[in-house]
This record gives C-alpha cells, structure tokens and sequence, in this order.
C-alpha cells in the first residue's frame, strides 16, 4: 500500500523516546519531514539524527509554550500537514493522593499542550484542504485504570475534543482521531516496573504490544488512504479494552 506521506511534513511531540519516537521513526521511513519535540535537548538531537529527523527542545507544559512548538516549526518546515500530539503520562495516584496543583499540571501538560499544537496547526490545514491530527491517549481513557486518577479524567476530554474538531473540520479533508496504546514496551513502563510476565494474564494476546505496531497504526492514520477515518478512537492494544 502506498501510505502517501513522501512529500508530508510532520509534527511528533514527546519524541525522544518510546511510543512517540517509534511514530517519527515510521513516518521518516515513509519519507515525510519530521519535526521532533521532547523537552531534553541532547537526548533529543540523539534520536533526530538517528531517525533523520529535526529536533525541537521544549517544554509543552508551561502555557503557550505547544503554540511557540507548532509556530517555529511551521516556519522552519513551512507547514505541518501530520500533527501527533503526545506526552509523557501524568503522575500516578488515587484522588485522594492528588492535590490541586498536579491536577493543574495535568491539565496543562495533556489537555492544554493539545489545545495549543492544534490551534497553530489547523489554519495552514484548513487552507491546503488537507491534514491529518493524531492524539495519543490511553485505553485509560475509556476504561479507568485503578490508581490513575488524572490519567482517567483528563484523557476522556482530549476523546471529546477529537470527536467535535473531527465534525468541525471533515469538509476541509482534515481527519482528527485518537489513538489508545495498551500496554506497550517503552521506558516509561520499565520505570514504573510493569513486565511482561505482569500484563501477560491481563491482556488476550498474551504479551505486550511493540512500539513499533503502535507506528504503524499512527502512519496510517497519518496517509492518504486512511481520509475516511476520522473522530474515532482506536487501540492498539492486544484486545485489552472490554467494551463495544
Ligand atoms: P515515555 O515516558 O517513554 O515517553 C514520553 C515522551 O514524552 C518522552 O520523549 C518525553 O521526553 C516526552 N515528554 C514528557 N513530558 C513532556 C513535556 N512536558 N514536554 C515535551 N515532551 C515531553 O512514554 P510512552 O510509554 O512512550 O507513552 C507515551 C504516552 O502514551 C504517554 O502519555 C503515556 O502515558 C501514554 N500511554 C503509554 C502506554 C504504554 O504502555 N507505554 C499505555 C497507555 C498510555
């Protein structure tokens, strides 16, 4: 299948490492242009050079700091035509362990970041008629994980901004989906201790997913081919998520 992306322009945050670094790894085999954001400098240049890709250090966190992201490299790569938000997960934790502030921060790192890359990428979208936003979520998102608090209430919303922005800007040829991973073998898991002999049982396939079958669902869904797909929410999950 040709995916199309050859002469795209691409947009990858939280790209350093794991899910969203397999991503730009998939669209610059594809030959697209790939800008690549996560928030350390060196680690990120690594992988840039690595994947053949460029590299933007920031911080999505602080406010207006995605729109300055998306607005510098739209004037280094003169457009972004494939948007894929991602970041890191937000901090563990049941209600009662979270304050106020880390619901803040998880607003703003999730929820606001998205917000922001969006609204600088949709005008030069609009006025190609042609663009393609990905918005990496959790299988959290639709069913809550125990001790996850922020993740299960925040995520939710980044499904309904993509569902409403999906209706909003279908006539444009503007496709607006999220993707769910399931359980999938990055760092990030290492860290927080979860193995394979742990999801083993939980998930049907009997293993965790690869970074690399994650990409390829994101490049699809970033081609040509996939511009009758839009306002969904699809996992990629090893059949984890329960319901219909
Ligand atoms: P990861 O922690 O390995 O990678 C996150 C990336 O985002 C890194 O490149 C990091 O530098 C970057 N990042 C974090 N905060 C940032 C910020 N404020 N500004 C800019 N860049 C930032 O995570 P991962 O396993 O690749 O997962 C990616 C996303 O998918 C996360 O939101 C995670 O919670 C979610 N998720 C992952 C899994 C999984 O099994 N791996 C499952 C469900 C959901």
């Amino acid at each position: 299948m040709q995916l199309g992306l050859d002469s795209k322009r691409a947009l990858v945050t939280g790209a350093s490492r794991g899910l969203g670094r397999a991503v730009a790894g998939a669209l610059c085999d594809e030959g697209a242009s790939v800008a690549v954001c996560a928030r350390d400098e060196a680690r990120l240049a690594k992988v840039a050079a690595e994947i053949g890709a460029t590299a933007f250090a920031a911080d999505l966190t602080p406010k207006g700091a995605s729109a300055r992201l998306a607005q510098d490299v739209i004037a280094r790569l003169g457009g972004v035509d494939v948007l894929v938000v991602n970041t890191g997960g937000p901090p563990v934790g049941t209600f009662e362990a979270v304050d106020d502030l880390a619901w803040e921060g998880a607003v703003d790192s999730l929820f606001l970041s998205a917000v922001g890359l969006v609204r600088a990428c949709l005008p030069g979208m609009r006025a190609q008629r042609w663009g393609r936003i990905l918005i990496v979520t959790s299988v959290a998102a639709l069913e809550p994980h125990p001790g996850l608090i922020l993740s299960n209430a925040i995520r939710p919303a980044l499904h309904g901004l993509v569902n409403a922005l999906s209706r909003e800007v279908a006539a444009d040829g503007i496709t607006v989906n999220a993707l769910l991973p399931g359980f999938t073998a990055t760092e990030r898991l290492q860290e927080i201790g979860v193995g394979d002999d742990q999801v083993a049982s939980q998930v049907p396939a009997g293993r965790m997913g690869r970074p690399e079958e994650f990409a390829a669902l994101a490049a699809f869904l970033a081609s040509e081919p996939a511009a009758y797909i839009t306002g969904q929410a699809i996992a990629c999950d090893g059949g984890l998520l329960r319901s219909i």
